[in-house]
């Protein structure tokens, strides 16, 4: 039976960082990725904040379809706010281009890769752990002193061991379509019930010509993706049929441990994704790089316990629960307005310049508690009712 120091299950963003990791850190590292390419399917709009490039490790220049230095916000009402920040926001970037790249980089520092590999078991006794790989007549064994499941929002694979589902999953659909925008580095955004209950839906401009027009939603996103692509801002400036259809969940709230005897999880199979966006790469990111740390640090001491490996769980959360959290109440406090209530903070928000500048200089898609706070201490006390429920949410503190 071939044996590993580490196993990573799945070649997303967040187990080709862990591969990468765990190498650098002096551990024998195989990645098992069920499809034969990385990448593909595509389930993201690709719309990464700076910091996400920085920790992806990559030359901007070569990842990068366009730059995005601002937004444009439609409330349920079709009132709409706009804003431009002086510098880089955020890169719109190609998944199946990224993906590849972050995964050839764990390649190129030494882990093994098997591709059309997945895995379909993981048996744990005697401080080890067996995982079976492959269907059918191709199915083998394969040892590892410790897995990293970075399977994706299912985590079958993390559930039969132990950990958790996420506290939510919402339902997404996206299509990329030939479309036009007045501004190309300006992303979309509308809100409202009938648009996309409980999250938001968006319009991303792509490569030349074309975007990414997609909602996440409570459930039912497929329905409501097609509503929007009729709707009167989109369907005047679509210039043909869709070019590729995504449909996945989005998981919010991760469990209460990332951990259990021999595995940790990471990435959407550990819940972490940024409930203000729906943005799940940077914290994927970071949370993989401590990842592929403690997991190469537990094989080579031989200690594959969830109390050893319980160290990812609390650097993770130091390094990203705050965000996590205070995203959360944000979201919950979204998801809760009403239809009038999201017109009637935009249409404050336009009447407030002050608050428009400090989300252009300090808006900061990947670590967004600045600019709350920033825009929280300058809201006046008709505001304070708002805050009130959001410091509630907050202090509830249930990350
Ligand atoms: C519609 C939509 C739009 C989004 N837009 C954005 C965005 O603009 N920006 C952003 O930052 N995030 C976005 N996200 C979230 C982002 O796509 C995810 O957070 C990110 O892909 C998570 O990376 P990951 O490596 O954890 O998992 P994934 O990218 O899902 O990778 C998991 C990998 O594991 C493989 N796998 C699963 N099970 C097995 C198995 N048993 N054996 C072997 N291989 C297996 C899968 O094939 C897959 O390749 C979006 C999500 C959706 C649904």
């Amino acid at each position: 039976m071939e044996r590993y120091d580490v196993a990573v299950i799945g070649a997303g963003p967040a187990g080709s960082m862990a591969a990468k990791k765990a190498v650098e850190a002096g551990a024998e590292v195989v990645i098992f990725e069920e499809h034969p390419r990385a990448g593909w399917p595509v389930q993201c709009a690709g719309l990464l904040g700076v910091r996400a490039m920085e920790e992806a490790e990559l030359a901007v220049g070569h990842r990068a379809i366009r730059p995005v230095r601002g937004a444009k916000v439609v409330s349920p009402g079709g009132v709409q706010l706009t804003f431009r920040a002086p510098k880089t926001k955020a890169w719109v970037v190609d998944r199946r281009i990224f993906d590849r790249a972050l995964l050839a980089e764990a390649a190129r520092s030494g882990a093994d890769v098997m591709m059309a590999s997945p895995v379909t078991g993981l048996v744990r006794g005697g401080g080890r752990s067996v995982l079976k790989v492959g269907r059918g007549s191709d199915q083998r064994e394969i040892e590892a002193k410790v897995v990293v499941s970075a399977e994706g929002v299912g985590a079958r694979i993390a559930r039969g061991a132990g950990i958790g589902p996420p506290r939510q999953i919402l339902s997404s659909a996206q299509v990329e379509v030939p479309i036009e925008f007045e501004d190309p580095e300006r992303v979309e955004v509308f809100l409202g019930s009938a648009v996309a209950p409980g999250f938001f839906a968006w319009a991303i401009p792509a490569s030349e010509g074309g975007g990414r027009v997609g909602l996440s939603c409570r459930n039912n996103a497929c329905t409501y993706l097609k509503r929007l692509l009729k709707s009167p801002p989109i369907r005047s400036r679509i210039k043909g049929g869709p070019l590729h259809l995504a449909v996945g969940g989005l998981p919010l709230g991760p469990p209460a441990s990332t951990v259990a005897d021999g595995i940790i999880a990471v990435g959407d199979a550990a819940g972490q994704v940024k409930p203000t966006s729906g943005g799940g790469i940077y914290p994927g990111l970071v949370s993989a790089k401590i990842a592929g740390d403690v997991a190469a640090a537990a094989a080579l001491a031989e200690d594959a316990s969830a109390a050893r490996l319980s160290e990812y769980d609390r650097r993770w959360r130091a390094a990203l629960g705050r965000e996590l959290r205070l995203g959360m109440a944000v979201h919950r406090l979204r998801a809760g307005m009403a239809d009038p209530e999201l017109d009637g903070l935009i249409r404050h928000l336009l009447d407030r310049e002050d608050l428009l500048r400090i989300l252009e200089e300090v808006g900061d898609v990947d670590r967004p508690s600045r600019a709350i706070k920033e825009v929280g201490l300058r809201m006046g006390l008709s505001e304070l009712r708002m805050m009130g429920t959001l410091l509630r949410v907050f202090l509830r503190g249930d990350l």
